[in-house]
């Protein structure tokens, strides 16, 4: 039986005119992978020397015609991160108030299948979360769930009140909503929704998410264009790297950020680098991206958009991330916990999403960043606290 006749996919959601499904369904995979496979040292040398960069220059920027260039791509990124958002690097940290989920995803320890205990955090240990977290200083939260009908709508609206007084910064990572509830959710104090697609190839995407209202790639496609309907502050995206050709699919994002930023101009952007990580029924990565391949990628989103939030989460190593300090990001977990429960109760591992590598304490990796001469930042980003943007 072919992969694809095993899956128990639910129906797809039709191209929405104007949103970035029907954007998609005009662009060939084969021919946005050619742009990078075409590249040559002169295309390189042309972005390098731009100022506003399109997408054949971002795509010269990772091609492996761009790796000789590298030092100096990170030079310019490193000027024009300090240029738009001063010397700070802001620090958050992940609260999972749930793994239950009804999705089957290939990459994820939190799918359906697996044999895990499952927990929804009640509002009692969830003031234990929000306490352990602020003790830790942060003021800054991103809400992670798994995907199912049991934490939606009316669990946001319960726990939000409750969690929003204790931070300034409240982002979002759960399944894809309608513009209705989004605005619902701006309302009682949500500041930001990251949707990740995790790849830009319908097939690819198919075959790793095998069943659930997930395995719906139109209606997650449009979710970034519903959350700027909606006028949520910021939209964050991603790809899970590894899944398909990385260089491809970033490709694919640079034109969905494009698409998004000509259409809600009002909203900040933010993307992020997850790279496959072991979990759980974990998979192989089809396309295995290396350290120096990844700061390349790095360096071409920094040259590609200025204005761009950037995040590094706690998936790579404390080395990796050491070095990552200076290279353009804006945005770090720090001492992240994949499991609700995770920071106030001695969580068992098998409750996590995945693995993370930087176990650092958050003091430890403050002192690092000071120690690489920038400031660290407990709450979100905020155009305020850079003295140098126009
Ligand atoms: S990636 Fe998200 S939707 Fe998929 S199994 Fe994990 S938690 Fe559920």
């Amino acid at each position: 039986m072919s992969a694809l006749k095993r899956l128990h996919i639910c129906p797809q959601s039709p191209e929405v005119e104007g949103q970035f499904s029907s954007v998609l369904a005009s662009q060939s995979w084969q021919q946005t992978a050619l742009l990078h496979e075409s590249i040559n040292e002169q295309d390189v040398k042309v972005a390098l020397a731009k100022k506003r960069l399109d997408i054949k220059d971002f795509a010269a920027l990772i091609s492996p015609a761009a790796e000789p260039y590298l030092m100096q791509m990170l030079a310019k990124s490193e000027q024009l991160t300090q240029q738009r958002f001063g010397n700070t690097v802001s620090l958050f940290a992940p609260l999972y108030l749930s793994n239950t989920c009804a999705n089957e995803c290939t990459y994820c320890g939190f799918s359906m299948s697996n044999a895990i205990k499952r927990l929804t955090l009640n509002e009692g240990q969830l003031a234990k979360e929000i306490a352990a977290i602020k003790g830790k200083g942060f003021d800054s939260i991103l809400l992670v769930t798994g995907e199912t009908n049991k934490v939606s709508m009316p669990y946001f609206e319960r726990m939000i009140p409750l969690i929003k007084p204790h931070f300034s910064q409240l982002s979002m990572e759960v399944q894809p909503l309608e513009a209705e509830e989004y605005k619902t959710l701006q309302g009682i104090g949500l500041d930001a929704v990251l949707v990740y697609q995790e790849t830009y190839r319908r097939q690819t995407y198919l075959e790793h998410h095998l069943r659930g209202n997930k395995s719906d790639f139109n209606y997650r496609l449009d979710a970034p264009d519903r959350i700027g309907q909606a006028g949520i502050h910021k939209i964050g995206l991603g790809v899970l790297l590894g899944l398909e050709d990385w260089r491809t699919d970033s490709i694919m994002m640079a034109k969905h950020l494009r698409h998004l930023q000509k259409r809600y101009w009002r909203s900040r952007f933010s993307v992020a680098f997850p790279r496959i990580r072991p979990c759980e029924g974990g998979i192989v990565p089809k396309s295995v991206i290396s350290d120096r391949q990844l700061v390349q990628l790095i360096a071409a989103w920094r040259l590609f958009d200025a204005d761009l939030e950037m995040s590094l989460s706690t998936r790579e190593s404390a080395e990796f991330r050491n070095h990552a300090v200076r290279m353009g990001f804006t945005t770090m977990s720090a001492e992240s916990k994949t499991q609700p429960g995770g920071y106030a109760e001695d969580a068992q591992q098998a409750l996590e999403q995945f693995e993370i590598s930087d176990e650092r304490p958050v003091g430890e990796i403050a002192n690092m960043i000071r120690q690489q001469g920038r400031e660290v930042i407990w709450k979100d980003w905020d155009p305020s606290l850079s003295h140098t943007h126009s």
